[in-house]
């Protein structure tokens, strides 16, 4: 893993806009079918927005019909981090950037095979990087 990412809320002001910052810095959810991901079908990596590690890969990417991004797993096990999470009076798993410590969004129990796993990640924490030897975006 790359080393940590560690800066002041200014900073993150910075080089954030509004909607990442709020989603990013301050574990916001953009709204349902609005991002730029949901309905995203481009090969590629997604990386995250704040840091650019790269976070998930196309080949993992779902239709959960829920209006966010899907995925069944993490490009590496080590490249996210996982915190509980019991705000607003539900029990669930917060998935953060392992190394800037950004929110992503939340896993869930209830996705696909192979893992049975489902990462609902907000379009605005990530970044769709195509691959080298396919066409752009
Ligand atoms: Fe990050």
């Amino acid at each position: 893993m790359a080393d940590k990412v560690v800066k002041s809320d200014g900073e993150w002001c910075e080089i954030l806009s509004p909607e990442e910052f709020r989603v990013l810095r301050q574990a916001g959810t953009e709204r349902a079918f609005t991002g730029r991901y949901w309905d995203h079908h481009e090969p590629g990596i997604y990386s995250c927005a704040a840091c650019g590690q790269e976070l998930f890969d196309s080949e993992t990417k779902f239709d959960s019909g829920t209006g966010w991004p899907s995925y069944y797993a993490p490009v590496a096990t080590d490249s996210v981090a996982e915190r509980e999470d019991n705000k607003w009076g539900m029990r669930r798993t917060e998935v953060l950037c392992s190394r800037c410590e950004s929110h992503l969004g939340h896993v869930f129990p209830d996705g696909p095979e192979p893992t049975g796993l489902r990462y609902c990640i907000n379009s605005a924490a990530l970044r769709h990087v195509p691959r080298p030897d396919q066409p752009g975006e």
